[in-house]
């Protein structure tokens, strides 16, 4: 039997497969999309301890290579769900079922949705959730973007140089984001900020033709003509799978305590998919290392247990 799944293959996934591999246990880490997970999207990384600059698919590459050529091996699949027999940990990956030792689960968290009648139909055909991966389809055209955090404004940052105009509405009448980066925003002439307004439609059959805009104090709504909406309001975990062998929060993230164990034995949690205050590469990478050192305790006391039993 493998010893560790890591489910996940994002920065904490990766961390952990590293520990875990050095010290030679089997590890397989499920990964159904990109290796790397949200750094492949962050554009340049300058807050990683020990790298003063380096962009996020390069480091997403080099963790990748550093966990295969310590033996990690990979499964490019979605979990769909996990059980526990006793000592025994299923994976579930639609009809196929995969047995380990102990899991981390490593899932980080998903782009939050607008909740907008044909979001869905239209993302890809106008609608997006990473201006960096698809900022260089709207050259010269107008874009919008919705939300007020950090990732919003950065968004801002990149698509002012490629995009005719950019647009960006928030529903509050500040930015939650750093007021440096709103300053600079409000410098540059094809930026626009449109506060305390919400987006109540995205006009458009099969592709994205614009947005309706209401403003949230008068009620007033407008049409923008825009060839694509970059959706940055926040994320959210994906963690009702491991149910019922994890507690959730009320938000959704799994329940840990300090050493990334969950509710069931031989099951850890680590990375931004966990209650946490603080979600940041680096603590991403701890979380990892955590996990995969108890991990290797859980496997150590379990096969003593075997052997005295
Ligand atoms: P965030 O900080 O949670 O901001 C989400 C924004 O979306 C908020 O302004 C929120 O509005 C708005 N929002 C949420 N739900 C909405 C909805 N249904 N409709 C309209 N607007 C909605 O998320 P984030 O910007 O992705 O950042 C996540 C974390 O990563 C933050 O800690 C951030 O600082 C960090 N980050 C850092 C950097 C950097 O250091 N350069 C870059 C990116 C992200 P309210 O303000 O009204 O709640």
């Amino acid at each position: 039997m493998t010893d560790i799944a890591v489910i996940g293959g994002g920065i904490a996934g990766l961390s952990a497969a590293i520990y875990a591999c050095r010290a030679g246990r089997s590890v397989v880490i499920f990964e159904g999309n990109m290796f790397g997970g949200q750094i492949v999207y962050a554009g340049r990384v300058e807050n990683y301890p020990g790298i003063v600059s380096i962009m996020g698919p390069e480091l997403a590459d080099d963790l990748r290579n550093q966990a295969f050529a310590l033996g990690a091996h990979s499964e490019s699949r979605h979990v769909t769900g996990i059980e526990v027999h006793r000592d025994r940990k299923i994976v579930i990956c639609g009809d196929a079922e995969h047995e380990f030792r102990s899991i981390i689960i490593c899932t980080g968290t998903e782009s939050r949705k607008l909740g907008l009648k044909n979001e869905e139909l239209l993302t890809g055909r106008g609608v997006s959730y990473c201006a960096h991966c698809d900022g260089s389809f709207f050259k010269g055209k107008t874009v919008v973007i919705a939300g007020g955090g950090n990732t919003a404004l950065d968004d801002g940052v990149y698509l002012k140089e490629l995009c005719a105009k950019v647009y960006i509405v928030h529903r509050r009448s500040e930015f939650r984001g750093n007021p440096v980066t709103v300053k600079r925003l409000e410098r540059t002439p094809n930026v626009e900020f449109i506060l305390e307004s919400e987006i109540t439609a995205l006009l458009g059959e099969s592709e994205l033709q614009g947005v309706t805009v209401r403003n949230k104090k008068t009620g007033a709504t407008k049409n923008i003509a825009c060839r694509g909406l970059f959706v940055a309001v926040g994320r959210v975990p994906k963690n009702n799978i491991f149910l019922p062998y994890v507690r959730l929060d009320g938000n959704g993230y799994i329940e840990t305590d300090d050493e990334m164990r969950t509710a069931t034995d031989g099951i850890f949690a680590a990375g931004d998919c966990r209650r946490k205050k603080l979600r940041q590469l680096v603590t991403a990478a701890s979380d990892g290392a955590v996990a995969a050192t108890k991990a290797l305790e859980y496997l150590e006391a379990d096969l003593k247990s075997a052997v005295y039993s």
